[in-house]
């Protein structure tokens, strides 16, 4: 994602709990790479969460969770291979175009609750990702924040070059090691979205 989404006339929220940090169950105060403070300085910056549900149970266990300012996410975004960019942009416009929608018109109500690019219903899914960009203290609601399916990961991973693949693990192993619960998830395929 590029600066290019602030500049839709955004609303600013609260930011919502499903976007607070677990560890300490506040907000995110500094950014994963630079540790750039977020919050009194009024910083531009992404959430990302990557989600487990419990079989059979409302009860979730977050597999990663990180803040990250506009110009490491820029940063991280250009590091990936051009193929992989194109791909990924094409990826998501033809499910986009599949559901009818862009992303910046007939978002729900509750963004959190259903897929963007499958509309599938997220409580239904065993994993899922939430992404959100904020400024300080406010949660900037445009085309974010939205959820994404761990089915719909699994497939934008396989448009990935082998180059972006080791980029997202090596971005994942630098900053997590993860619940050693869930060590077989650490083999699958990881996609960054900010
Ligand atoms: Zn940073």
């Amino acid at each position: 994602m590029n600066e290019d989404h602030f500049g839709q006339k955004p609303t600013l929220k609260a930011i919502s709990n499903a976007f607070h940090c677990d560890d300490t169950g506040s907000p995110f105060q500094s950014c994963i790479e630079c540790k750039k403070e977020l919050v009194e300085s009024n910083e531009h910056y992404f959430i990302e969460k990557a989600i487990r549900r419990y079989p059979n149970s409302t009860e979730t266990l977050t597999i990663f969770e990180f803040a990250i300012c506009i110009s490491c996410a820029n940063q991280l975004n250009q590091s990936l291979s051009a193929e992989s960019l194109s791909n990924i942009t094409k990826f998501q416009m033809d499910k986009l175009r599949m559901r009818k929608i862009d992303s910046t018109s007939n978002r729900s109500e509750h963004p959190l609750s259903t897929c963007i690019f499958s509309g599938m219903d997220i409580s239904q899914c065993e994993e899922y990702q939430i992404v959100g960009a904020f400024k300080g203290h406010d949660m900037i609601v445009s085309d974010f924040p939205f959820a994404i399916s761990g089915s719909i990961i699994e497939s934008m991973s396989e448009v990935l070059s082998p180059g972006t693949k080791d980029e997202f693990d090596d971005f994942v192993s630098k900053h997590f090691t993860g619940p050693p619960e869930l060590q077989e998830l650490w083999g699958k395929p990881k996609v960054i979205l900010v």
